[in-house]
């Protein structure tokens, strides 16, 4: 057992939290899910060569998803089977009433992510990648690469909460998120790591301690005990 972080967060400091989408902030991955029951067998032949090392994380999903045939309907109809996390809901509000700034950072689509907030009456910042329908056709385009990063996915997260210590020096970042691939390098930029899933060992291997999570009710928990912690620190 590896030790877990202390997670006090510094009065002095300002907080700011960020949250991978899918499978974290979402019970399922909208878009494996999508590629398991509608592109089965094109799914199967791409990843025997992503795993030979054929594509980045983005380029695999422009194999996968760029000219994918799927109506609106019937894209909706599947959003709407997609499922929030329990705690999902608590966490934004709760970040909302402390004024803390809270960010969705998903290496899925903005068109779903746009959808989902409708279909849960749920308001979120977001940075995502972008998809546009042709017709019945998906067009996908990448959020945010970064070339230095090794993610190799369309949207790295590293650059983003990198860009945003930039703007605010002060900040004590927070990620939370559960995939090897799409979360890793935003959770080694961070100042204290929520990980589940493969992101959990991905970390382990990298001596990278984190507070290990089932649901973001224990995330929200365990940040407004942080924050007592630093408050009550101070003052002493
Ligand atoms: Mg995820
Ligand atoms: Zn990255």
């Amino acid at each position: 057992m590896q030790e877990q972080p202390e997670s006090t967060i510094p009065a002095d400091r300002s907080l700011a939290v960020f949250c991978d989408f899918d499978g974290t902030f979402s019970v399922q991955d909208v878009g494996s899910t999508l590629a398991r029951e509608r592109l089965a067998e094109r799914r199967r032949q791409l990843w025997s060569r992503f795993e030979q090392g054929e594509f980045t994380a983005w380029s695999y999903v422009v194999e996968l998803f760029d000219g994918f045939v799927l109506p609106e309907a019937e894209l909706v109809a599947f959003l709407r089977t997609i499922q929030l996390d329990p705690g999902a809901r608590g966490l934004v509000d709760w970040c909302a009433a402390e004024r803390i700034p809270f960010q969705i950072l998903s290496d899925g689509f903005d068109w779903n992510l746009e959808r989902l907030q409708e279909i849960h009456d749920i308001r979120f910042d977001f940075r995502a990648n972008h998809l546009e329908y042709e017709g019945d056709v998906w067009r996908v385009a990448p959020g945010g690469p970064d070339p230095a990063c090794d993610c190799g996915t369309g949207t790295c997260k590293r650059r983003l909460i990198a860009a945003y210590r930039v703007r605010h020096p002060n900040a004590f970042c927070v990620h939370i998120g559960n995939g090897r691939v799409s979360d890793r390098c935003g959770a080694l930029e961070s100042d204290l790591v929520f990980a589940k899933d493969t992101l959990a060992p991905a970390l382990l291997e990298q001596g990278r301690a984190f507070i290990p999570f089932d649901d973001l009710d224990e995330v929200r928990r365990t940040l407004a005990e942080g924050l007592r912690a630093g408050r009550e620190r101070a003052q002493r």
